[in-house]
């Protein structure tokens, strides 16, 4: 037989050979690093047979970032892991442990339950394990035969999988210890280098809440000490950001059980909120926008007619009204038509441009909920532009440069994608041509790198989606930049063209921030808490050394007015009031004492950096920051 390799060559092999075999027809080192037979998107034990024509690429210990080399090494790990725990734990029984997204866990019944403290020891039974080199063996065998193996374990979850699986079956045996398992697995446990539990959990037996519930361990493990580290770093990183865990820390805002997945914000919070809305309503403003205000509920009957109740009713939340329902609105979108339709408009009033931040209300499942990245409670900074069919370029060009300015401001990579007709497109392939064709031209004038998901579009247009990228390297899905032709068609709306006949307007969709809620969100992570100063809710904090320099020191802050300074006059000491201050990230703190006066202030940055200035020198730094 042949099997294809990677660069179309042939390879002539036995009938019956396997990815081991070939690994060894080309080379004795391929075979001793080979982890993994890939072919076709398909991972496949190395030991497993060939199939005659098939195409493989073999997969080694130098893969150590391939999704698919790394899964095979976790879930390898994951049989050390059961093995280790059934020998720390006599009668503990054994359930399932499959790889997942960076790393594994294996669910156990444990006859005692056992905390957090218990990983460390199993982790160390582990390395025992890789310390002595195991080497897995893959057998197929009967149902019966796997059957009564498991049986006489008293492995009753195992039994279960048995009887509930159809195809061959499959046993790997690394040690004295046997699983159940389709595999694939590594060959043996040399090119495990790093191995870390991460943590423990409850979870039922398939899932089922009905049935026992188990413990589940979960751990990573990496081809590379290096690799391992950085993974932990990232994941200490992130905890340490964690916008939830900040809000509490800074005194941004809270989430209760009183309002699911609705924040409520604290003066703190709300000083970032407002910051944004000016910056949002100032940059509106400079660019051509009109501010309007609509309703929050409307009429059953006007979702209808805008398509929400059909594709969008079991997120909306709906009020009794009268005799009749009224939908709290998810979207702006029916009042921005209605407001349109409510005069005569010719194409002089076009471009129109309708800005709005209101809240909108999703219904959302109650497991979905996140923080503030994932809300019922959404304020965007909407806003849908009506325009002809020759102003859509320019117009989404306007949009691009907008958004480019806004990402910019924070200090993140911002990464656009265009998105093309789907199936189930309304309209011909000629309107298709021509709006996309614009969309691609707005994007190119302005010099922007894009990727284009094709048939990725919503059935009424083509679309850009706005990503950022973190300083952690985490992407996220910001605002969007929607073209609709059909919106605007279902709410009759029309404007007298230049020869006098009455057109449909195009209508675009747009919010770049996305919401403020998850924004704010993305930005208290980004940051890590320490805002930049103009976003900073408290900007200058005054600390007087003495309760002699208390007056002077309120002085100052009335001084420096036109900025959030305060002065924290508690009779604490001064080196708790400075740490303090460094806990909630103030980015000016001021120490006044004897020394001190408006000639001589002791200004302390965030970060630690001290300085001597006088009270003329630091307006002139403020104002550069
Ligand atoms: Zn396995
Ligand atoms: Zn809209």
């Amino acid at each position: 037989m042949k099997v294809v390799l990677p660069d179309n060559s042939e390879l002539e092999l036995p009938d019956g050979a396997t990815g081991l075999d070939a690994a060894r027809a080309i080379g004795p080192k391929l075979a001793e690093q080979a982890v993994l037979v890939r072919s076709n998107g398909n991972i496949q034990d190395l030991r497993a047979p060939l199939a005659d024509g098939q195409e493989i690429q073999i997969l080694t210990t130098r893969d150590t970032h391939d999704p698919d080399a790394l899964s095979v090494l976790r879930h390898s790990t994951a049989h050390l892991l059961a093995e280790a725990v059934r020998r720390l734990y006599p009668g503990t029984k054994i359930a399932i442990g499959p790889p997942i997204e960076n790393g594994f866990y294996y669910d156990f019944e444990f006859p005692e339950p056992i905390g957090e403290e218990a990983l460390e020891r199993i982790e160390q039974e582990i390395q025992h394990e890789l310390e002595e080199g195991r080497a897995w063996n893959r057998e197929e065998v009967a149902a019966e035969q796997a059957r009564s193996y498991f049986a006489e374990q008293g492995e009753e979850y195992k039994v279960e999988l048995v009887d509930t699986a159809d195809g061959p079956i499959t046993m790997y045996t690394q040690g004295d210890f046997t699983d159940l398992c389709r595999g694939p697995h590594l060959q043996d446990s040399k090119p495990i280098k790093a191995v870390k539990l991460t943590g423990l959990a409850g979870a039922y037996w398939r899932g089922d809440e009905h049935n026992t519930q188990l413990t589940r361990i979960y751990g990573t493990a990496f081809y590379d000490q290096a690799d391992l580290d950085a993974y932990l770093e990232q994941l200490e990183q992130a905890r340490a950001r964690d916008h939830r865990r900040l809000g509490t820390q800074l005194d941004l805002f809270h989430l209760s059980d009183h309002a699911p997945g609705m924040p409520f914000w604290h003066p703190k919070g709300m000083v970032i909120w407002n910051a944004l809305e000016d910056l949002r309503r100032r940059e509106n403003l400079k660019r051509g926008y009109v501010e309007v205000k609509t309703p929050l509920l409307y009429d059953v009957g006007t979702w209808v007619t805008s398509g929400h109740w059909e594709k969008f009713k079991d997120e909306m939340f709906i009020v009794p009204y009268s005799d009749r329902e009224l939908g709290l609105k998810p979207m702006n979108c029916p009042g921005h038509m209605l407001l349109f339709g409510s005069d005569l408009r010719s194409y002089r009033d076009l471009p129109l441009r309708y800005a709005e931040s209101s809240t909108l209300h999703r219904n959302e499942r109650a497991g979905t909920l996140h923080g503030l990245l994932r809300v019922q409670h959404v304020t965007q900074d909407d806003a849908h532009m009506f325009v002809t069919p020759e102003q859509i370029e320019e117009e989404i060009f306007g949009c691009l440069d907008f958004a480019a300015y806004l990402y910019d401001l924070f200090g993140m990579e911002a990464r656009f994608e265009l998105s093309t007709r789907p199936e189930n497109k309304l309209g011909t392939d000629e309107e298709w041509d021509f709006t996309e064709g614009a969309l691609k031209n707005a994007l190119e004038r302005r010099g922007i790198d894009y990727t284009v998901n094709e048939g990725d579009g919503a059935f009424y247009g083509p679309k850009i989606d706005l990503h950022m990228t973190d300083v952690l390297g985490r992407s996220w899905q910001m605002g969007t930049i929607q073209l609709d032709s059909q919106m605007p068609a279902r709410f009759g709306l029309s404007y007298m063209g230049e020869d006098n006949a009455e057109h449909t307007p195009y209508v675009i969709h747009r919010a770049l921030f996305g919401s403020l809620e998850r924004f704010i969100g993305i930005l208290i992570e980004h940051y890590a808490g320490a805002f930049p100063f103009w976003l900073a809710p408290v900007q200058i904090r005054v600390i007087p050394i003495g309760e002699a320099h208390r007056a002077a020191a309120h002085r100052l802050a009335d001084e420096l007015g036109d900025y959030r300074a305060e002065v924290d006059e508690r009779n604490e000491t001064v080196g708790k009031r400075i740490r303090e201050a460094e806990v909630e990230k103030i980015p000016i703190v001021i120490l006044y004492g004897d020394k001190e006066s408006d000639e001589s202030l002791a200004v302390r940055e965030r970060g630690g950096e001290q300085s001597t200035k006088s009270l003329s020198e630091l307006r002139e730094y403020l104002a550069t920051l």
